[in-house]
């Protein structure tokens, strides 16, 4: 492409064509072992160190499916609108490549796990449905690393054998933006219900971009090609506007699109052709004969999808509906599950979040104490319980570089907490040290603050004696405030507080201390 045309042509020739892009995304499922065997899925590892005769494709071993990944791509699938049917098999899709040990990777052909669903998307403004043509589950393949110092390519066969689904997308995108929002969505999907920590950084989360262009109003799609392994949010972005522009300059140049698989230089920001798009029987697919078929029966499958939380989007217009909270709350405590669950066993909401560990997060099990929950429940402060996620919670988390899934104190607890402050127990400072020493013990806040002598004087014949005390110890500041020298009433106040330990209620302090040195 010429590089001279000015942005105004190219803008130009942008709008003569519509673009069709579709996409073939993998996710790395985020199950304990391997589809076919018990080797550990963990990233990393020396090479080859996670490996087995089964994954290393060893004549004479047999796979044994892996129940979980059968699970975890029934949730995708629930989770984006699919059918699932009851029936589903195994197929080798053969082709020779040194990082496919057996010569065949399995996957699945005609009976995939799920089929037509949709994810909707919300693009300037308007919501967008994407349909989901199917998903599959399939094993990866190892990872060749090329060696430059000795040109020699080593073969690393730890992620042979890690589970993965595929999701196939109709061509229903059409620019980068609605394929980046998209993308995002199914990210944040995958992560709400737990089948992958789609970390792109470590290839868990990776797509192919099938793109075509047509002139504005066809309705026959273009010839497609596709853009292999993309795996950041940003070289897809940059793939996708280079592949347009490239199509479109071959077109208006008179020239076909040819259908074939392409590769992207990120560093360059440039795209070659890899090989002339291969045909579906150049795979030579056929049913994998070392594994039967899988039928589901009914009462696991409603187990399956009773696992499926409710998802972000949902949870977020609960939240703003239902408890009232900004967008910019909800945006926030929806942005994890693990926030999102926290947020809601706190104001006690009862979701499908019961099948999550809460296990460590130290809660009492006896009944009383169970109903003293639900009685924080009914009357729970959710705005304040927000705020202190939003800042606090989220601050500590930062500044320590840890998790919200380290966190040890239980979610009720600061139910507890901003109960104790509302209802006047503690003041908002106390709060504050409360709170810290609840994250760092776990302990329950009622008995940190019984422990410390941390509630407000309400004793006011008591209060009124160390406002006198103050008074007389600081004569010069007394005659300065009457003299109206305001500076030194904060003063007053200040020795009051630290008199008090920061324990006395501040409206009720400035009354008696005002009315004692107007007494004098
Ligand atoms: P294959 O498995 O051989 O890559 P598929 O027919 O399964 O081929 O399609 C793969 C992807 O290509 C799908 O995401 C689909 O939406 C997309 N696709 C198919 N035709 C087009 C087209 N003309 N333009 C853009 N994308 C397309
Ligand atoms: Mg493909
Ligand atoms: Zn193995």
């Amino acid at each position: 492409m010429s590089v001279n045309l000015d942005k105004a042509k190219l803008d130009y020739l942008r709008e003569k064509y519509e673009v069709a892009i579709g996409l073939e995304v993998h996710a790395e499922l985020s199950t304990k072992t391997k589809i076919f065997c018990s080797c550990t899925t963990e990233f990393g590892g020396s090479p080859n160190t996670h490996c087995c005769p089964i994954c290393m494709g060893m004549p004479g071993t047999l796979p044994v499916l892996n129940k979980k990944v059968v699970e975890y791509g029934m949730k995708a699938g629930y989770a984006t609108n699919c059918k699932i049917l009851n029936f589903t098999k195994q197929d080798r899709k053969n082709y020779f490549y040194p990082d496919l040990p057996k010569g065949y990777q399995i996957s699945q052909y005609d009976l995939p796990i799920c089929r037509e669903g949709y994810v909707e998307i919300d693009v300037q403004g308007r919501r967008k449905k994407i349909r989901i043509t199917r998903i599959h589950i399939e094993e990866d393949a190892g990872k060749l690393v090329h060696d430059e110092l000795t040109h020699r390519t080593i073969a690393d066969y730890n992620r042979a054998g890690v589970p993965l689904i595929e999701i196939v997308t109709e061509p229903d995108l059409s620019s980068a933006e609605e394929t980046i929002i998209f993308l995002e969505k199914l990210k944040s999907i995958l992560q709400f219900i737990d089948v992958s920590d789609c970390k792109m950084q470590e290839g868990s989360l990776r797509a192919d971009v099938n793109i075509s262009i047509r002139p504005k109003g066809s309705k026959n799609l273009g010839t497609r090609t596709e853009t292999k392994n993309l795996n950041s949010f940003k070289s897809i972005s940059r793939a996708i506007e280079a592949e347009i522009m490239r199509q479109i300059m071959e077109v208006e140049n008179g020239r076909e699109i040819i259908q074939e698989t392409r590769r992207w230089d990120d560093e360059k920001g440039v795209s070659y052709s890899m090989r002339s798009k291969e045909e579906e029987h150049d795979y030579r697919y056929f049913p994998e004969p070392d594994l039967p078929p899988v039928i589901f029966n009914e009462v696991w499958m409603e187990r399956v999808k009773s696992s499926v939380p409710e998802l972000p989007e949902a949870r977020k217009k609960k939240y703003m509906k239902k408890y009232n909270l900004p967008e910019y709350d909800a945006d926030i405590l929806t942005s994890s599950r693990e926030l999102s669950d926290f947020f809601e066993e706190a104001i006690g909401e009862k979701s499908r979040t019961a099948d999550r560990k809460t296990e460590g997060r130290g809660e009492s099990k006896t009944g009383k104490y169970e109903n003293n929950i639900a009685e924080v429940a009914t009357t729970v402060n959710v705005k304040a319980i927000s705020n202190w996620i939003m800042g606090d919670l989220l601050r500590i988390l930062k500044d320590r570089n840890i998790e919200i899934s380290d966190v040890t104190f239980s979610p009720k607890y600061l139910a507890k907490l901003v109960t104790m402050i509302d209802k006047g127990v503690i003041n908002a400072n106390t709060g504050k040290k409360v709170f810290e020493k609840m994250f760092d013990s776990g302990k329950d806040p009622e008995i940190i603050v019984k422990e410390e002598c941390l509630e407000i004087i309400t004793d006011e014949s008591y209060l009124l004696e160390i406002v006198k005390k103050v008074v007389e110890q600081n004569p010069k500041s007394v005659a300065d405030y009457k003299n109206g020298k305001e500076k030194s009433f904060s003063f007053l106040m200040g020795q009051l507080m630290k008199e008090t330990k920061g324990k006395a209620d501040p409206q009720l302090a400035r009354k008696y201390l005002i009315d004692v040195i107007n007494t004098l």
